[in-house]
């Protein structure tokens, strides 16, 4: 494949963006080769600058779960531009998203939109702050929950692909009021939650990991999380920025019938615009700025056309049949992966959940951040760029997720298949 486009494009941008991209995972470092530049997309298909076409896995890192520029959607975003694109005012939408949301997952009974998951996740965390009374924020190992101070102890793939600790810049008194603790283990977390020095405002977690890889959360995790936290007055946040309508109409918190007292949303939620939301319990909610004290505010908030977006696309999603029909391509598709690991000899590893999914290459289980370590990401990097110049457009790092779309055809997925069997053969070469 001609790459020379992209890497036009990227010699421009690096003299005026910090390493040529607005997110670093894009630079795509820990697989050794330059990022492609995105052209246009339609349905499961990219293209880049040069006019290569890949199969898209990425989906934005979850958003496109329909697939890219759906007719419903382009039309819905291009109606609400037309009447004004942002006027600092409440207006229609708002009430409709908002509804679909409160309608779609259980814990929630209010809802406040944001323009990211960060903004999300931050905001959930003042918020359980100011109604505790309480500072220390419990996180676990290799989950992110976007960029904001509190966050950046051992925060999954992004930091984690350039090998940076933490972040410089994240003062010391901030960050020591975060605990991170490993993921599925729960007498680690109930040691943590009952230790009587720790003054726990909340625990923040993702319910099925995804920044690690695809980490599920073992039988009795959540469950034994949701008891401990009811019993000691934390509040509990399910981070469901990538959960929340990935694996069904009403989020992790349905799918494993586990209630949180916050949720935090993303990208699903906002078909490709910037948004993000939380949510839960009105008596947590009413404390927010402006029926109570805890300051939260957007100039963009709620903006119409990431409004119309949003809804428009949990419109498909409400379409009978949409995830029964996503999820059994997902689940034929790991198996065919499966058999492919198999005749090839690959040891990979494959978790997943529903449509979403990670195959580490590694013998052991992954089951948390530790263990997601021992993969091997020379192998995964190689394999990255193996499969970009087959037309398979990865995630450029071991340590993310692969998702299913509604876009991909059965040729589509064909054709993934037998690109990694030719990867996974030439792996195996050397
Ligand atoms: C992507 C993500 C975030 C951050 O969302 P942004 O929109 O990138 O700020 C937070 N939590 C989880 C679980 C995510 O995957």
């Amino acid at each position: 494949m001609d790459f020379s486009a992209s890497s036009k494009l990227f010699e421009l941008a690096k003299k005026i963006i910090p390493g040529g991209v607005n997110s670093p995972v894009r630079a795509c470092r820990s697989v050794g080769c330059d990022p492609v530049f995105i052209a246009r997309a339609s349905g499961s298909t990219l293209w880049d600058a040069d006019g290569n076409e890949y199969v898209d896995f990425v989906s934005s890192w979850g958003p496109m779960i329909v697939g890219h520029a759906h007719p419903e959607i382009v039309a819905a975003v291009s109606l609400a531009a037309a009447s004004g694109t942002s006027f600092g005012a409440p207006t229609p939408k708002e009430i409709d998203l908002a509804s679909m949301v409160v309608e779609a997952l259980p814990s929630i009974e209010k809802v406040r939109f944001v323009n990211s998951g960060t903004e999300a996740t931050m905001s959930a965390v003042r918020l359980a702050r100011g109604y505790t009374g309480r500072k220390v924020v419990i996180k676990f190992d290799g989950c992110y929950h976007g960029h904001a101070d509190s966050f950046l102890v051992k925060a999954g793939s992004g930091v984690l692909t350039l090998g940076i600790p933490g972040s410089p810049g994240v003062p010391e008194d901030i960050v020591k009021h975060t605990v991170s603790i490993p993921y599925n283990d729960v007498s680690v977390m109930e040691r943590t939650l009952r230790d009587k020095v720790l003054d726990i405002a909340c625990v923040i977690v993702e319910p099925i990991a995804g920044n690690m890889g695809c980490v599920p959360p073992q039988p009795g995790f959540l469950e034994k999380l949701r008891e401990l936290t009811s019993e000691l007055g934390i509040v509990l946040i399910f981070d469901e920025v990538i959960t929340g309508f990935r694996l069904g109409y009403g989020g992790a918190q349905h799918y494993y019938n586990i209630l949180p007292d916050l949720t935090c949303l993303g990208k699903i939620i906002g078909g490709g615009l910037p948004v993000g939301a939380y949510g839960g319990k009105a008596e947590i909610m009413n404390l927010v700025a402006p029926d109570g004290p805890v300051y939260q505010a957007g100039t963009l908030s709620g903006n119409p056309l990431a409004m119309a977006a949003g809804i428009a696309t949990l419109k498909i999603l409400q379409k009978p049949g949409f995830y029964e029909q996503l999820n059994a391509k997902a689940d034929r598709f790991a198996d065919e992966l499966r058999g492919v690991a198999k005749r090839t000899g690959m040891d990979v590893r494959l978790n997943r959940v529903e449509s979403m999914m990670t195959s580490f290459f590694t013998k052991e289980p992954v089951t948390h951040f530790e263990s997601a370590m021992h993969a091997d990401t020379k192998r995964y990097a190689q394999h990255y760029r193996q499969m970009l110049n087959g037309g398979i457009y990865l995630a450029p790092s071991q340590f993310e997720v692969a998702f299913i779309s509604a876009a991909q055809s059965d040729d589509d997925l064909e054709k993934t298949l037998k690109m990694t069997e030719w990867s996974f053969k030439k792996l195996l070469e050397k």
